[in-house]
């Protein structure tokens, strides 16, 4: 039975060493870049560049906004409209036409998770789901075509999932309890969040200073604080007197310096 046991042994410990799991350790730090980092070297809001340049700075988070086209691509855009065209009523195909202002092409999110996993271990990648213009319906089918595609690019241990539409994040729960969640509206109670299985809430930041028992109700409940859109230095040592975890801003240079990092 020992020398059974020792042989267990010996070989967990080879096939550990022979077979070493990718080890993501995000870095020890609070900046979200909100949309990238973008701002300074005047790229692109939401392209791959911006995601690049967040993690060279190693941002512990890259937020990014998800959407949806008329032939149920998924795409990286912000606004409901890409050049002037419906992105729920138009194919990707005619989006693409047109690129980014740096020649880039409109990312799609397989490709933006697949350059958000390479030679990244410090980086969170902050999908935000944005909800459905048509209907509540096609926001249930959207979220869960994120959720699959990330687990099949191998991307879920590096994503939080964020947004503004409850429904949504609750989907993505009911798909896996293990997701990570951040709600975005700021009319949910820290309490409420726990007891939906949400793992944090990233709230406009004066929601925060106008009910500053809610930073307190969020840590007994052990859920991540986050807040955007931070761009004052005043703003950001603030959250940070108060012990937030996470900070999301247009102005990720400015964060790392005030926090030394
Ligand atoms: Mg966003």
């Amino acid at each position: 039975m020992i020398r059974f046991l020792l042989t267990c042994c010996i070989a967990f410990f080879f096939i550990s060493f022979i077979t070493p799991e990718k080890k993501v350790d995000f870095s020890d730090n609070v900046v979200i870049a909100h949309r990238g980092a973008w701002k300074k070297d005047n790229l692109p809001e939401n392209s791959i560049a911006s995601l690049k340049q967040a993690i060279a700075l190693k941002c512990t988070g890259s937020e990014f906004d998800i959407r949806m086209t008329v032939d149920d691509s998924l795409i990286i855009n912000h606004d409901a409209h890409y050049q002037k065209l419906s992105i729920e009523e138009t194919s990707y195909a005619d989006l693409e036409v047109h690129k980014l202002s740096n020649g880039e092409k409109l990312p799609t999110l397989r490709e933006y998770l697949l350059a958000g996993m390479e030679n990244n271990t410090s980086t969170r990648l902050i999908c935000e789901i944005k909800p459905s213009e048509t209907s509540a319906e096609r926001g249930q089918e959207i979220a869960e075509k994120v959720f699959r595609l990330v687990e099949q690019v191998g991307a879920s241990k590096m994503v939080v999932y964020i947004s503004f539409d409850y429904e949504m994040l609750k989907k993505l729960i009911a798909l896996d309890p293990n997701v990570r969640t951040q709600y975005l509206k700021g009319d949910v109670a820290p309490n409420q969040l726990k007891a939906d299985s949400m793992t944090g809430l990233d709230y406009h930041y004066s929601v925060f200073q106008k009910q500053p028992e809610w930073i307190d109700e969020a840590k007994r409940n052990h859920l991540v604080l986050n807040a955007w859109t931070v761009d004052k230095e005043a703003d950001m040592k603030w959250l940070l007197d108060r012990g937030f975890d996470q900070i999301t801003t247009n102005e990720p240079e400015l964060l790392l310096k005030i926090t030394g990092k």
